[in-house]
């Protein structure tokens, strides 16, 4: 457990806590009859000291929302249960199968609204992309955008080799952060990384499509795979995942 993870306000009672470990972030937004927990860290002990550390900022009910299955964002689900839980289908599916809750919460599988008292929040699955069950939680009264792993922010770029994964449809992906771009968001969490502008959705659009015209050239014959890393904004590890890993 980090002990230097601290709750930073973005806007009004809209937070993020961040964490050493993998550079994860997670979200709090306090309205004036609940919250609304996002994401829930990656085991158990790490689950119970998020809830302690909601706990110290509000005395409210929660309500949490998981922006995809990979284990650092839900596995800690079950500390803050019994409570309403959202996630897309295709998250609950995995979380069922590997055991980490008995049966699926509640659906996200377009857009949903979440009334939590004074402000209400969208919670957004833009398409498959990063996996094939992402949620975007959108803030519009504090314009802050809570974008899961859709965008990453490493030291001096943006993904990292971990960011593609076997269910990734990168071909997807770019469509996916437009229909972010286009909710307005002034701050944009990443799911790893430093909070910062909207400005991040559009680098990491610009390097997925440079990803995908490197797997056009390496599908063509044009180019090796390792050829073809080389070309792209990435380090040749990343790029490397990115053409190899995903399953489109
Ligand atoms: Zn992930």
């Amino acid at each position: 457990m980090s002990v230097d993870a601290q709750w930073r306000e973005l806007g009004d009672g809209v937070f993020v806590r961040r964490y050493a470990e993998l550079d994860l972030s997670v979200g709090l937004v306090v309205g004036e009859e609940r919250c609304l927990v996002v994401d829930t860290r990656g085991d158990a002990a790490q689950g119970a000291e998020l809830a302690d550390a909601v706990r110290n900022v509000t005395s409210l009910p929660w309500t949490v929302v998981l922006t995809h299955d990979h284990f650092d964002h839900a596995y800690g689900v079950q500390a803050f249960l019994p409570c309403d839980v959202w996630a897309h289908p295709a998250c609950w599916s995995e979380l069922v199968r590997v055991q980490r809750v008995a049966r699926p919460g509640l659906s996200v599988t377009d857009r949903t609204e979440l009334d939590l008292g004074g402000r209400t929040v969208a919670l957004v699955h833009p398409g498959v992309a990063h996996t094939h069950g992402d949620v975007a939680v959108t803030v519009p009264d504090a314009g802050v955008l809570f974008a899961g792993d859709l965008v990453e922010r490493v030291p001096g770029g943006t993904f990292s080799d971990e960011s593609f994964g076997p269910d990734t449809v990168l071909s997807a992906w770019p469509a996916a952060l437009e229909r972010l771009a286009a909710l307005g968001a002034t701050t944009v969490v990443p799911g790893h990384g430093e909070p910062t502008g909207p400005d991040l959705l559009t680098r990491c659009r610009t390097d997925l499509e440079a990803l995908l015209d490197a797997r056009g050239r390496v599908r063509d014959g044009e180019l090796t795979e390792t050829e073809a890393a080389a070309r792209t904004p990435l380090p040749a590890e990343v790029a490397l995942a990115a053409l190899t890993k995903p399953a489109d």
